[in-house]
C-alpha cells in the first residue's frame, strides 16, 4: 500500500517549473516505471507527485546538421522506432531494441532512464559514447552539462529538486566511426544489465585514432573504461590489441555483489563483454 501522496499533473513545462520552485518537497513522475517500484518498496518517502507525462513539449527527436534532439519524455519504444537514432545514435538504438519488455518500453522515458541514476541504466553507456549533454531547466536558470557530470551515485544526479532534464543533444559524428551496444542479464532481453557495455572507434585507414568505451552495472555510477580505451589509442585495430586492450577494464570499475550477480563474475563479464562489443563493432 502506498501511503497517502498529494498528487499535481501538468501538461505545460512552465507550470510545472513554476510548481517544483515553489514546492520542493516535491517528487517528479514521468512514466513511473521505476517511481511506482520504488514508491511500492518504500523505498523512498514522498509527499507530493508532480506528473509531467502529459507535458508534449518535451516528446520529440529531432535533428539539424550538428546535432540530433531527444525531449526528455521520449519513450523508448519510441527510440526503439526512430530513424534518425537508428542513423545517428547507433548505441543508443541498439539499446533500445532489448530494452524491457514492449509494454514497459511504451511508457518508460529516456530522461527517467537517466534520472533514476541506476548504475545499470541501459542508456547511459550509449549516450556516454556518443558525448551526450544533458539541458537542465528550471524556472531560474537552464543549464547544459556534460552527460559524464551527470550522475553522482546510485539513484543520485546533480539535478537541484526544482530542475527538470528536458533534453538529450547528441553531436552527430563525422570520419569513420564505428559503434556497438551489448548487454548481458539473466536472459537475454527483459531483464536489467549484469554488465552492460557501449564502444565508439574512430579509425584512419586501420590504425585507432579515437575510441570511447562505457559501462554500466559495474560501478556506483555509469563510467568510462579510459585504460582500456589509452592502450587502444593509436594502435592498430587487430584481434590481439582488442583482447589485450579488455584484460585493462579491471582498472576501470568497482563492482559489487547483488541480487543479480557477484562482482567476481561482473569481473570477468566485463573483460568479455568489452572484447566482444569492440570486435563486433569492428567486425573482427
Ligand atoms: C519490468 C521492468 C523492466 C525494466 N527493464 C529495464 C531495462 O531493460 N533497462 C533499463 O535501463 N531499465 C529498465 N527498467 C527501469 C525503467 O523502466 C527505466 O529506468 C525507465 O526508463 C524509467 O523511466 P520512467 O519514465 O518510467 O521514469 P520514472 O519512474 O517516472 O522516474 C524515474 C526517476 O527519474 C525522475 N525523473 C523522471 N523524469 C525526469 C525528468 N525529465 N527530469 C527530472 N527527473 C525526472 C523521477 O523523479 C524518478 O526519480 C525496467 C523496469 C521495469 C519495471
Amino acid at each position: 500500500m502506498i501511503p497517502e501522496i498529494e498528487y499535481h499533473r501538468f501538461s505545460r513545462l512552465e507550470d510545472a517549473l513554476r510548481f517544483l520552485s515553489e514546492n520542493p518537497d516535491s517528487k517528479i513522475i514521468a512514466g513511473g516505471t521505476d517511481l511506482l517500484v520504488q514508491l511500492r518498496a518504500r523505498k523512498i518517502n514522498v509527499k507530493k507527485l508532480v506528473d509531467i507525462y502529459n507535458i508534449g513539449e518535451l516528446r520529440y527527436i529531432s535533428e539539424d546538421s550538428g546535432e540530433v534532439k531527444i525531449g526528455a519524455l521520449t519513450t523508448i519504444e519510441e527510440l526503439k522506432n526512430s530513424k534518425i537514432v537508428e542513423k545517428y545514435v547507433q548505441p543508443l538504438h541498439i539499446a533500445s531494441r532489448s530494452f524491457a519488455t514492449w509494454q514497459v518500453r511504451n511508457i518508460a522515458t529516456i530522461g527517467g532512464n537517466l534520472c533514476n541514476a541506476s548504475p545499470a541504466a541501459d542508456t547511459a553507456p550509449p549516450l556516454i559514447v556518443a558525448g551526450a549533454r544533458l539541458r537542465l531547466k528550471s524556472i531560474r536558470r537552464e543549464r547544459i552539462v556534460p552527460i559524464e557530470e551527470f550522475f553522482r551515485g546510485p539513484g543520485q544526479t546533480i539535478l537541484n529538486p526544482d530542475e527538470v532534464l528536458v533534453e538529450v543533444n547528441i553531436p552527430k559524428h563525422s570520419g569513420q566511426w564505428f559503434f556497438n551496444f551489448m548487454k548481458l542479464g539473466r536472459r537475454v532481453s527483459h531483464i536489467l544489465s549484469i554488465v552492460n557495455v557501449a564502444v565508439a572507434v574512430k579509425l584512419d585507414g586501420g590504425r585507432i585514432e579515437d575510441v570511447k568505451i562505457a559501462l554500466g552495472s559495474v560501478a556506483p555510477t555509469p563510467i568510462r573504461a579510459k585504460s582500456v580505451e589509452e592502450y587502444l589509442k593509436n594502435r592498430e585495430a587487430t584481434l590481439e590489441n582488442i583482447e589485450k586492450s579488455s584484460l585493462e577494464v579491471v582498472k576501470d570499475i568497482k563492482p559489487i555483489s547483488d541480487v543479480r550477480a557477484s562482482a567476481e563474475y561482473r569481473i570477468e563479464m566485463s573483460k568479455v563483454m568489452v572484447k566482444r562489443c569492440l570486435r563486433e563493432a569492428l567486425k573482427l
